[in-house]
């Protein structure tokens, strides 16, 4: 069971950026977790480092008062987007609905959130998400078997059950929807094929496709929330990650738009890797 008064550790703070984001420009993070990294996945690429709670469960975690009164402090929000994202999974925050409407009331700016899908089969969830005015939804395989190697779930969450969430999501959100999908190594032509087919009847706004660039924090780290590069200097260990090199990534993106008629970004990759 989680302490959510952990949240009030002197060193966090709800609002965090703002951060150049490759998707959708200048975003103000806010992170409704808080201190312990909360997640329904514990991504083998997680900037976060080892997820440290490993949860499907809702709960309250950040008070809502609390997130609005760090956001006052950033008036006038000359920003793109305000992002929900932060600590870990976004949607297992049980205010995520009051939270969105608040920061609508208070700011007029776009607001985004960032989900693994898993909890979209909840008829709660698709109703807080509704008030976002976008959604950007990961999905990095097209398998039980690529979920259980790169996502590491929960037990009791399986790759047709997301599906199946983000299908019904999809049926009824008005606003934009992104897909992420993160490539660890070349997938083989059925494997694209199969992700081809499942983003045709996802049929999102776009698709952001990236590789892991930075290393991964062997440990929880707050900075993890925001956009350091690979060439900083961090006080921390980490851990180099596979990736694929930029021909893969950009060849897969033109394979998708040639098939969807879909957008695919891709993300900027250091000529390094
Ligand atoms: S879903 Fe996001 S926060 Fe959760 S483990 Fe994966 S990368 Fe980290």
């Amino acid at each position: 069971m989680i302490d959510s008064t952990i949240a009030l550790h002197p060193s966090f703070t709800p609002v965090y950026g703002p951060v150049s984001s490759w998707r959708y420009g200048r975003s103000l993070g806010i992170d409704p977790i808080g201190v312990v990294s909360t997640c329904s996945f514990n991504c083998v690429y997680c900037q976060l480092g080892e997820i440290e709670q490993k949860t499907s469960d809702r709960m309250i975690y950040v008070p809502c008062a609390e997130i609005l009164t760090s956001l006052e402090n950033f008036a006038p929000w000359s920003v793109d987007v305000i992002t929900l994202s932060g600590s870990g999974e976004p949607t297992l925050a049980a205010n995520l609905g009051e939270i969105l409407t608040g920061i609508k009331t208070l700011t007029a700016r776009p607001t985004l959130v960032l989900t693994n899908g898993t909890t979209l089969n909840d008829p709660q969830v698709r109703s807080d998400l509704a008030i976002a005015d976008k959604v950007s939804i990961k999905l990095d395989g097209v398998s039980s078997d690529q979920l259980r190697r790169v996502n590491r779930p929960v037990p009791g969450i399986d790759f047709d059950h997301i599906i199946a969430g983000l299908l019904e999501f999809r049926q009824h959100y008005q606003g934009e929807i992104g897909i992420q999908t993160m490539l660890l190594s070349p997938w083989d032509e059925s494997t694209r094929r199969e992700y081809i087919s499942l983003i045709t009847a996802v049929a999102p706004r776009e698709i952001q496709l990236n590789t892991p660039t930075r290393p991964k924090p062997v440990q929880r780290q707050l900075d993890g929330r925001e956009n350091h590069t690979s060439s900083a200097n961090r006080p921390y260990q980490v851990r180099a990650l596979r990736c694929v090199v930029p021909e893969i990534l950009h060849h897969f993106a033109q394979e998708i738009e040639q098939k969807t008629g879909i957008m695919v970004r891709t993300a900027p990759i250091p000529a390094t890797v």
